[in-house]
């Protein structure tokens, strides 16, 4: 095995023994395609063998239908480098790139579509990158092969928004082609869609974060499993991670704040209304000022309660996992003994 890169055994932050005795794991995810599990498995291995590294290669059939779940299982075996984690039913990508990384022993972690639209000969350079000392490599399928309209637009807008959003300014979140440093990954936990926001998550974990051209071909065999909804989904988790990045530890910055100014600004309206009845004597039962006054103090009680149930939920969701709210990159220390 070649100079690793990272220490032989790392202890996650969250006190969880990352075991890394591979030097890469090539996670795919797998719906229906058959066709190309062949090709993938050998363009994959010899890519990798080529390079002297010990390495597995993580296939998570997520619920197929089509028989690639019984090939795998038949593949796994009988070759040493396969890995068949079989879901027992679908649950989407991300969900299986999951399941993935959870299996996976490698120092590297490597994902890619099963659909041989990544092209594995771009796992070197990649891995390459991660030698250079960042911590997410991301592919940009700078020539992409897909539909113009229904995916090529929407993907664009996409990407500039989640860019502008989250701060992270990649060229193309959808690419499946990424290598990560285990232990980074080791750190984030998945929901909804969130596979393309990894780059994302990682950075609001810290990681140094970098992205390379990288081939990219048409579909070969079978067919794409999204269409546009998935652009809706994608910008609800774009949401929920842009308020994660800015104000998880500390919702009661935001909830309090407008609490606070809607509660301030009712109880002025309302101190006015009480001067116009008290002293001017006038009817304040008919002014709309008067539903304003009500509503900024409710919401105002509102908003500020919630901010304080939210740091409630914030502790509970930190401490009850052991997640400290930093990430250590390296400590350094002269050895005393
Ligand atoms: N995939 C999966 N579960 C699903 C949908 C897709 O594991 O519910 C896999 C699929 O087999 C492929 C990858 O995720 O390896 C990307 O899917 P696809 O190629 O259909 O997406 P596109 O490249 O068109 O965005
Ligand atoms: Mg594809």
């Amino acid at each position: 095995m070649r100079s690793g890169l990272v220490p032989e055994k790392t202890a996650g932050e969250n006190g969880a023994i990352v075991s890394t005795v591979l030097d890469i794991s090539v996670v795919v995810p797998v719906r229906d395609e058959v066709e190309s599990l062949p090709l993938l498995l050998e363009a994959i291995a010899s890519t990798i063998s080529a390079s002297q590294l010990s390495y597995e290669i993580i296939c998570v059939d997520d619920g197929s239908t089509d028989g690639s779940a019984e090939f795998l299982k038949q593949q796994a075996q009988t070759r040493s480098d396969l890995k068949a984690v079989i879901l027992r039913r679908n649950y989407g990508q991300t969900a299986a790139m999951s399941a993935g990384f959870n299996h996976a022993l490698g120092k590297a972690i490597v994902t890619l579509d099963a659909d041989l639209q990544n092209d594995p000969a771009d796992i070197p350079i990649l891995l390459a990158k991660l030698e250079e000392g960042y911590d997410l490599v991301s592919g940009w399928r700078h020539k992409r092969q897909d539909a113009a309209l229904s995916r090529l637009l929407p993907s664009k807008i996409a990407n500039w928004l989640i860019g502008n959003i989250t701060g992270v300014k990649l060229h193309d979140y959808g690419c499946s082609l990424k290598a990560y440093r285990a232990e980074v990954l080791a750190d984030m936990n998945l929901y909804g869609e969130l596979h393309r926001f990894l780059p994302a998550l990682a950075y609001i974990e810290g990681a140094r974060i970098t992205e390379i051209p990288v081939r990219h071909h048409p579909r070969r065999f079978g067919r794409s499993k999204y269409g546009l909804s998935r652009t809706f989904r994608v910008m609800m988790d774009l949401l929920t991670i842009s308020f994660m990045k800015k104000f998880l530890t500390r919702p009661m910055h935001v909830f309090g704040l407008l609490g606070l100014f809607s509660m301030v600004t009712g109880t002025i309206i309302g101190i006015y209304l009480t001067f116009v009845k008290l002293v001017l004597g006038e009817m304040i039962g008919n002014r709309p000022l008067l539903i304003l006054a009500v509503l900024l103090l409710v919401t105002g009680v509102q908003l500020f309660s919630f901010g304080l149930l939210a740091e409630l939920l914030m502790r509970t969701y930190h401490e009850s996992q052991g997640r400290p709210i930093y990430r250590v990159r390296e400590v350094v220390a002269k050895s005393v003994n």
